[in-house]
């Protein structure tokens, strides 16, 4: 089953009254206005949803933010420590781990990880001076494209890769 909400999203016309999902801040609709991006079946065998640009990002160019809670590692390893890793956390440093996992506005972690496709990573995880991450265009994204990350070599080990 699928949990719904309304779409957050507030235009001179009042609220959005679609509904989206609990992973999605806003509509189809509004991701696409508000992100220029869009999350659809991703073009990767079995990966699920992928996120998906719809416009033109430069090299450099934060793309969408990589929201979540952040955790210590301790804290991160007890919440999944029934499971190889929570596969939405990313390593901030050696202390913390940012836990994409129960987010409400986690676009970003729709972007999938690149290998099992012929392509290459077009973003990178870089994090800002104030603790943000940013899936950051590693080379010109064009309109169309699938948005492809690097997940790391322990997200390869976790998600079975290796
Ligand atoms: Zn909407």
């Amino acid at each position: 089953m699928r949990v719904t909400r309304r779409c957050a999203f507030s235009g001179s016309n009042g609220r959005c009254k679609r509904k989206t999902t609990i992973t999605h801040p806003y509509c189809g609709q509004h991701t696409r206005i508000a992100f220029s991006v869009e999350v659809k079946k991703s073009g990767i065998p079995k990966a699920g949803l992928g996120l998906f640009a719809l416009k033109t990002f430069k090299k450099g160019d934060k793309v969408v933010e990589y929201k979540g809670e952040r955790l210590t590692v301790d804290e991160y390893d007890r919440r999944y420590h029934h499971e190889a890793m929570g596969s939405y956390g990313i390593q901030l440093d050696e202390k913390h781990v940012l836990d994409a996992r129960k987010t409400t506005s986690g676009l970003g972690r729709y972007a999938c990880d690149y290998h099992g496709s012929r392509k290459q990573p077009n973003v990178e995880y870089l994090i800002d001076f104030d603790d943000r991450i940013w899936l950051t265009a590693t080379r010109t994204i064009r309109r169309g494209d699938e948005i492809l990350a690097d997940y790391g070599e322990e997200m390869h080990r976790a998600l079975g890769f290796d």
